[in-house]
């Protein structure tokens, strides 16, 4: 290992003298093994989509599908604020952490990835195996006939139905947005106004291609991220407070099974009593440490 001082300069933050003692410990855990890779909101913060629950984020009540299936004027407010908050996140580029950790899977050192991140941030950046825990925001499913539909080609259908309808969203003030394409505007009277597009071949109800809160996340999808956590000789953990099941159960899992869990997040998470080594720190500079300093297989 070449030392943290030998590191080529880089306009990224750089870790603190103290976290860079808890990344070399992460480096003993990980160093000679493949590993299982879970990552959250807190790796696209640097990429300008802000965290749920991160320090400083507002509490906020994320819709639930039942909510979502069961009255038309939630689907309309839904809709509204998805097209405002998507035509944000389309424009979001990886950051270093998502660059990172795409080393990693080059390198050879990932058994896989798994992330609750709907942003395909993790995709752009080149990662290739790759679970989309909770789907993805650049696609729509029919939930009569489950086809599904580019998003971009979705937004021009609600642009026509719609005229005018981003630009004065946007003009009256974005207050808040989410990882998931949600956004609070100003303007109540606006979103009422929205008219929700329908699948073209059914007429059926369109849903953007994540799970909602209430929902289960696909089995399959679920398999094969139990799968690289078999595989994987631990797990690290980056960027999620694992507040929801659907994430903390794969650090019971490999905990269950003996393996170490590493957690690098800003603040704590409910998997901290679970962690071998726990690293209180930025996502990004610590990936980008690890992704240069641990050994090839
Ligand atoms: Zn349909």
């Amino acid at each position: 290992m070449t030392g943290f001082a030998s590191l080529p300069p880089v306009p990224a933050a750089e870790p603190a003298r103290d976290e860079l003692e808890v990344l070399q410990e992460i480096h003993g855990i990980l160093a000679g093994e493949r590993f299982a890779l879970l990552t959250g909101a807190g790796l696209s913060t640097d990429s300008g989509i802000p965290d749920y629950r991160g320090p400083g984020a507002a509490p906020r009540a994320p819709m639930t599908y039942q909510e979502f299936i069961g009255a038309p004027d939630n689907r309309r407010r839904y809709w509204a604020r998805n097209h405002i908050g998507w035509s944000h996140l389309r424009r979001a580029d990886p950051n270093d952490g998502h660059a990172a950790v795409a080393r990693l899977e080059h390198r050879g050192l990932l058994t896989g990835l798994i992330t609750q991140n709907v942003d395909r941030l993790h995709e752009d950046a080149g990662s290739v195996n790759v679970v989309d825990l909770h789907g993805r925001f650049d696609q729509v499913v029919c939930l009569a006939c489950h086809r599904r539909y580019s998003r971009t080609l979705l937004a021009g259908v609600l642009t026509e139905l719609n005229p005018g309808f981003l630009e004065r969203a946007l003009a009256a003030g974005v207050i808040e947005m989410a990882p998931d394409a949600d956004a609070t505007v100003e303007d109540e009277d606006l979103i009422e106004s929205f008219v929700v597009a329908h699948c073209p071949a059914c007429g059926g109800t369109l849903k953007p291609d994540f799970v909602y809160f209430g929902e289960n996340v696909p089995k399959d999808r679920v398999e094969r991220s139990y799968a690289m956590v078999d595989e994987a000789g631990a797990l690290l953990v980056a960027g999620s407070s694992l507040t929801v099941m659907s994430g903390l159960r794969f650090a019971r899992h490999a905990a269950k099974h003996g393996k170490p869990v590493v957690i690098i997040n800003r603040g704590q998470t409910r998997g901290d009593e679970l962690a071998t080594v726990k690293l209180d720190a930025g996502v990004s500079e610590s990936l980008r440490w690890l992704a240069d300093e641990l050994p090839p297989l």
